[in-house]
């Protein structure tokens, strides 16, 4: 059976016939038609002035973003699965379940977010960040210091998404795809979907707009260079009730054995990650959270771990990541240009992997403006220099943290002792706040 279907708005079916078939049409009048072209002979299907790969965050709110000057197809393996419209109309209730994936939104990504329309419910502000070391009073960044009620949000992913794809769903400018992409020509940036037949179905577009991730098919279609680093560990998310309600705080504790951090959720809720080795991470997410024996022995290694200030705190749920960054060496190729995780992805700990793929659609928001500066040479030239300088200093200093701080070395433990004195100094410390909310000092510079 052929799984990857194109799916039309209208109800997430495919208007209940043939799977196979090359042109789905969405039956709610006046919508956007998925049309895929005629696989049986390889022709070329449909022509879009931009086609994105890849439906995560940073895709979706690119569509949402562009769908005011330009056609639009939106591809995605299995963001779309359970039909857009089915998921769209999804209605997330204050009630429900919390969602196993948050994310720390800096204010500038609210701000674009908000820009877009997008409105994020059950969210939890925080004014301020603490870090802590053993033996050393915590660096505290407050929103105050910066003049900002507070220093961003944390969000539940689910609820960053749900907004995007009503806004997806509504859109007439938006063609919905849900298909892997298997094949991509650079040079007639012709993409091939996956429907199930041999040679697939394609369809092209004058920007291929990559943000596939970090894997990206498209990357690994073209000659880019990566340069990438694979972490010895891995983080375990863990979503947590707490004793206390929340208050608007959110921390990160190094210790020998690896960081840990702490986000707050609305009411008595919270998100931990636990970064750890991989030969505990597997042993920890072996425990089933559906078994009582092994909730037990799972919050007994938690509370182990954790520090008292926390209060009591039970594990509900937990899911460990791999963790690896990675920089591409250029942020075009010909007439295809990358963003979010497609282009470069960082050790969680900093929280700032969607903000930086949002702060690239906000600076190609301001140079795609009309048909033909999507195929400007410049603009990508412009895009590049200013974002790929201000990635590459976020990866660093992400980097030199999680090497710094990540492990056991005693002589790294004075080290790390100095560089929170030495960040918690006024200028610095304000300067630190400025690069996470999003309003860089160095972006004036570029
Ligand atoms: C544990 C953890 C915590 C994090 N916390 C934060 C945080 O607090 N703040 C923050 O800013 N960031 C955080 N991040 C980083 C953030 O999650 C990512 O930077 C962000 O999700 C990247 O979004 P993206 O849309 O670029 O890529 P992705 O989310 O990876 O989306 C890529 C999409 O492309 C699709 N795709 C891939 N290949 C194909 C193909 N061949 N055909 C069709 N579709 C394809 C995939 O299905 C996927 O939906 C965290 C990451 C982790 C792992």
């Amino acid at each position: 059976m052929n799984q990857a279907m194109n799916q039309g708005k209208d109800n997430g079916k495919d208007n209940g016939k043939d799977k196979n078939m090359n042109n789905v049409k969405d039956n709610v009048k006046d919508k956007a038609i998925n049309q895929v072209g005629d696989a049986a002979s390889g022709g070329a299907g449909s022509h879009y002035d931009l086609a994105i790969v890849g439906g995560g965050m940073i895709g979706m709110a690119a569509a949402v973003c562009f769908a005011d000057r330009y056609k639009i197809a939106i591809i995605d393996k299995s963001q779309f699965k359970g039909g857009v419209a089915d998921v769209a109309n999804k209605k997330l209730t204050e009630n429900a379940e919390f969602d196993m994936r948050v994310t720390a939104l800096n204010n500038s990504s609210l701000d674009f977010l908000h820009s877009l329309n997008i409105d994020i419910t059950r969210y939890c502000p925080f004014r301020k960040v603490e870090t802590w070391e053993e033996g050393v009073s915590p660096l505290v960044f407050d929103s105050s210091s910066v003049s900002q009620p507070h220093l961003g949000w944390i969000a539940e992913n689910e609820r960053i998404n749900q907004p995007l794809l009503e806004k997806i769903h509504a859109s007439k400018q938006i063609s919905v795809y849900s298909n892997q992409v298997k094949g991509f020509a650079a040079d007639k940036n012709l993409i091939t979907l996956d429907d199930g037949s041999e040679h697939g179905s394609k369809i092209s577009a004058d920007l291929v707009l990559a943000a596939d991730g970090r894997e990206s098919f498209i990357r690994n279609s073209l000659p880019i260079g990566n340069h990438s680093v694979k972490h010895p560990q891995m983080a375990v998310v863990v979503q947590v009730t707490t004793e206390y309600p929340q208050k608007d705080v959110t921390w990160q504790r190094f210790t020998p054995e690896g960081a840990q951090a702490f986000l707050p959720l609305a009411g008595n809720n919270a998100s931990l990650v636990w970064y750890t080795s991989p030969d505990y991470a597997a042993y920890l997410t072996s425990l089933k959270n559906d078994n009582k024996k092994d909730q037990e022995t799972f919050n007994r290694h938690l509370r182990q771990t954790y520090p008292p200030q926390l209060g009591e705190v039970t594990a509900k749920r937990w899911v460990s990541f791999p963790l690896q960054s990675h920089h591409i060496s250029s942020y075009f190729h010909n007439n295809v240009v990358f963003v979010g995780d497609a282009a470069h992805s960082i050790h969680p700990l900093a929280g700032q992997g969607a903000n930086l793929g949002f702060k690239d659609l906000q600076v190609l928001n301001n140079l795609f403006l009309d048909k033909q500066s999507l195929t400007s040479v410049n603009n990508y030239e412009t895009y590049q220099a200013k974002r790929m300088p201000l990635n590459a200093a976020a990866l660093a200093f992400t980097e030199g943290v999680f090497r710094g701080f990540g492990n056991a070395i005693p002589e790294m433990q004075l080290l790390r002792q100095a560089a929170l004195k030495v960040a918690g100094l006024p200028l610095l410390n304000d300067l630190l706040i400025r690069e996470a909310t999003g309003a860089s000092l160095l972006e004036e510079f570029l």
